[in-house]
């Protein structure tokens, strides 16, 4: 029996339940085609689940070790080694997650006291601010200008002040498509470099960069890796989001307060998965021909959308894509998302949720990772739609 006074107060009033269930409800209950949440309609490698079995099969089904399999966190440093130039220790630097969201929620637990301020660029990822506030910290924000997202350093140094105590990028960023280039990254660097600031590094989608760029990960710069947690996603590497498999990588003494905080959170996360990434992550294929996969969607995806009055800039990285409709209509991105739902059968993501006092540009988020006929109809219904308005 639930008693009839029970009183407590919320530690997170303010928050509202995230964009990707709401909109995700409402495309189900249409039907509609959704480009909404960011996950694949297509199945992962049916190598990769057989592993899994395999390793179930084999006896794996009892916790591993707390900081994730020692095999996994081995594969995953021979990773960053090879593509980033950087050693990670993987018995101390290396802790295996429930995806990333735990990494970067256990990492923001581990660090933000009460009053401290955290630096975050909007438009952002919606996991960030709810884990500083519920820690007491203050999220201090920057809001990119529309116009490609990008990131003026000298207006992100004058956010600092001497309560910072991290400082949240996402390279290639979730919702925009924007990547970091490495005279970003040598920029934040100098920024950073004189401060006791610690970076959270989110490359969920590192393994998704387009037009022969290359990912500038954290890792790859001295200063920023002896101060950062690199946080990264095999949901979104091996299209198995609904696995909650991530990881992260920092220097042993960030690590060993991470841990402090994970081994009671979740201890360890699933083991036969774990077993069965580690076998899967050996082919570097496997991740590496992700880049030539996505950009091939993304392009059928834009091509599909010539005949139309949406205006765009190629994604760089993700496997997001944002359209501009200020030519067709200038209704509020979240009622146009709503009404694409109800009308036109068609669910994408409004990112005013993402901006600062929800501003909002005019830009609808879609996510390509989906198959070939999908991303056909769907350019179809945005082509009509947009022809058939105004
Ligand atoms: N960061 C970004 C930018 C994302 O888009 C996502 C979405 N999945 C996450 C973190 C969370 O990743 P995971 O599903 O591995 O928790
Ligand atoms: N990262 C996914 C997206 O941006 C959503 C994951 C979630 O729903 N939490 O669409």
């Amino acid at each position: 029996m639930i008693p009839n006074k029970l009183h407590f107060s919320s530690k997170l009033p303010d928050v509202k339940t995230t964009i990707f269930t709401t909109v995700g409800d409402l495309a189900r209950k249409h039907d509609a085609v959704d480009l909404s949440q960011g996950f694949p309609n297509f199945e992962a490698d049916s190598r990769l689940i057989n592993l899994v079995h395999q390793a179930m099969l084999e006896g794996h089904n009892q916790y591993a070790a707390m900081p994730g399999y020692f095999g996994l966190r081995e594969t995953i440093a021979q990773k960053i080694e090879k593509l980033h130039h950087r050693k990670y220790h993987p018995e101390k630097e290396i802790t295996i997650t429930v995806g990333a969201t735990q990494a970067i929620y256990t990492a923001i637990t581990a660090f933000v006291h009460p009053g401290d301020e955290v630096i975050i660029l909007k438009p952002a990822y919606d996991c960030y601010e709810p884990a500083i506030k519920i820690n007491g910290g203050i999220p201090i924000v920057l809001q990119l200008a529309a116009n490609g997202y990008k990131v003026d350093w000298d207006a992100f140094k004058g956010k600092i002040t001497n309560k910072t105590r991290m400082v949240v990028i996402n390279t290639p960023h979730n919702p925009s498509g924007r990547i970091f280039s490495e005279d970003d990254m040598l920029q934040l660097q100098e920024i950073l470099r004189p401060t006791n600031i610690i970076l959270i590094s989110d490359e969920v989608y590192e393994h998704i960069v387009f037009d022969g760029k290359e990912h500038q990960s954290a890792s790859r710069f001295d200063d920023l890796a002896s101060r950062s947690f690199v946080c990264a996603s095999f949901g979104k590497t091996f299209h198995v989001t609904g696995w909650k498999m991530g990881y992260c990588a920092a220097p042993a003494a960030l690590m060993h307060e991470f841990r402090q905080v994970h081994q009671f959170a979740v201890f360890c996360v699933d083991h036969p998965v774990q077993r069965a990434l580690a076998e899967y992550l050996k082919n570097e294929k496997h991740c590496l021909s992700l880049n030539a996969f996505y950009q091939q969607k993304r392009d059928f995806f834009l091509e599909g959308l010539k005949g139309s009055r949406f205006t765009f800039k190629p994604s760089q990285g993700s496997y997001f894509q944002l359209l501009d409709y200020t030519a067709i209509t200038d209704e509020p991105d979240e009622q146009l998302a709503e009404r694409l739902i109800l009308d036109y059968k068609l669910a994408c993501i409004p990112i005013s949720s993402f901006n600062v006092n929800n501003r909002d540009d005019k830009v609808l988020r879609f996510c390509f990772a989906k198959k070939r006929e999908t991303l056909e109809f769907a350019s179809e219904i945005l082509t009509n739609f947009s022809n058939s308005e105004g």
